[in-house]
């Protein structure tokens, strides 16, 4: 059995010609894609998708969040389901693989699953989780964080996007609220193959991430209040230059970050000058700051320091600081039978492999409080995602889909 495993090859040219199908779906002039969570073309490929399952033999359920779950029967209705997915939708200027990787290599195991014959001990699922970017909404992860719980259907339901237009809308203007609750299900396992977003693998030649968890973070919304004043006329003692104080603080988040060495991570990446004038004094400025790490205690002491530190940036500016703290989770360690399982997959296929801790958030995460979950990362050139030049060669996502393939099988079939 676990030898014959080795030579059920999956269809790497099936794939990357499902891929470059869904790619086409929103294709933007620079070569990636622009599939915005729950709008007309994010329809477009949600409903490609299900014909293609259809077409494979799944049988297709959405759930309230318009999370979509695509069955393969196991031999043994009894067993709960093996879940393998990730998320169609795409950042509004973003690469062809973030997400559909995962998505279109689960959909080749199941295609391969039917060519060679084989039925599993338990169900396989596919799932397509909703909104996985949040750059519609501003929620990250929200499909797979309502049905794990972390966020509330109602609350959810009602974000809007800039247009004024709610989650709740937008799910029924596509069709795609279903009648079944967004929340767990018991289920065996889930695996979501996924590219690293990130240059470690490349870097060192590696063709396959065995993803052992996801890496604590801290998120705050920061709001600094000094007076508008015209640049001309307020000499530096009279200044209450809010832009200054905003400048001190992100420096603060760089050396903070800087201060861990390389598993350090800090950012600003959202700033907001009122009333953005070239010669006012900005009186308020607006950013925000995130801190990651994979060892979470090292995010407890960022939750501590930053906010002190940043206070005394901000009474030393003459500036008012006010810190909203959005969230703090955790490092989510993956299951480790389920890591294994992904280990042993690539040790039995001759894939160069090592260990890594996830940089950037994913559905698994959320997933795994709830399911024994684990991932597998395949490379991306340069290391750039979110963005319309991401790219990996076609021998990568097959390499990663038949790691999947491998790992999903030898859960479904595992002994109880
Ligand atoms: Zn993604």
């Amino acid at each position: 059995m676990t030898d014959a495993r080795t030579n059920q090859r999956i269809n790497g040219r099936r794939l990357w010609d499902s891929l470059m199908e869904m790619a086409a779906i929103g294709a933007t002039p620079k070569g990636g894609v622009r599939r915005l969570a729950l709008g007309p073309v994010d329809k477009l490929g949600r409903d490609r998708f299900a014909a293609l399952c259809a077409e494979a033999g799944l049988t297709m359920r959405v759930d309230s969040m318009g999370n979509m779950f695509a069955r393969r029967p196991g031999r043994d209705p009894a067993r709960l389901p093996v879940l393998m997915g990730s998320h169609l939708d795409s950042q509004p200027s973003g690469g062809k693989f973030d997400g559909a990787l995962g998505v279109m290599a689960g959909l080749e195991v199941m295609r391969s699953l039917r060519d060679l014959g084989i039925t599993t001990e338990a169900p396989v699922e596919l799932v397509n989780w909703t909104d996985e970017e949040g750059s519609r909404f501003g929620k990250s992860l929200m499909g797979s964080g309502v049905w794990s719980g972390v966020y509330g259907q109602a609350e959810t339901e009602a974000l809007a996007d800039l247009d004024g237009q709610t989650v709740g809308a937008s799910l029924d203007a596509i069709g795609y609220r279903g009648p079944e609750p967004a929340r767990p299900f018991p289920a065996d396992a889930y695996f979501e193959l996924h590219i690293e977003q990130g240059p470690v693998l490349e870097a060192e030649g590696k063709q396959i991430g065995i993803v052992t968890g996801g890496q604590a973070q801290v998120w705050y919304d920061a709001v600094a209040i000094g007076q508008d004043s015209h640049a001309g006329t307020t000499p530096p003692e009279a200044r209450k230059d809010a832009l200054v104080c905003a400048a001190r603080v992100i420096d603060l988040v760089d050396r903070m970050m800087r201060a861990r060495g390389e598993l350090g991570r800090g950012t600003v990446g959202q700033l907001v000058v009122v009333p953005n004038s070239r010669n006012v004094v900005p009186g308020e400025v607006r950013f925000s700051v995130e801190f990651r790490h994979p060892d979470a205690a090292e995010i407890e002491r960022l939750a501590v320091q930053f906010p002190r530190e940043a206070g005394f940036i901000a009474r030393d500016c003459g500036i008012e600081l006010h810190l909203t703290e959005l969230f703090r989770i955790g490092a989510q360690p993956f299951d480790p039978a389920c890591v294994d399982l992904v280990r042993q997959a690539a040790a039995r296929l001759g894939y160069s492999a090592r260990e890594i801790v996830s940089g950037a958030g994913h559905d698994a995460i959320y997933v795994a409080q709830h399911v024994p979950a684990a991932m597998i990362f395949t490379p991306c050139k340069d290391g750039l995602s979110h963005n319309e030049a991401e790219s990996i060669e076609p021998s990568e996502a097959e390499a990663g889909a038949q790691v999947l393939f491998e790992a999903v099988v030898a859960r479904a079939n595992r002994p109880l």
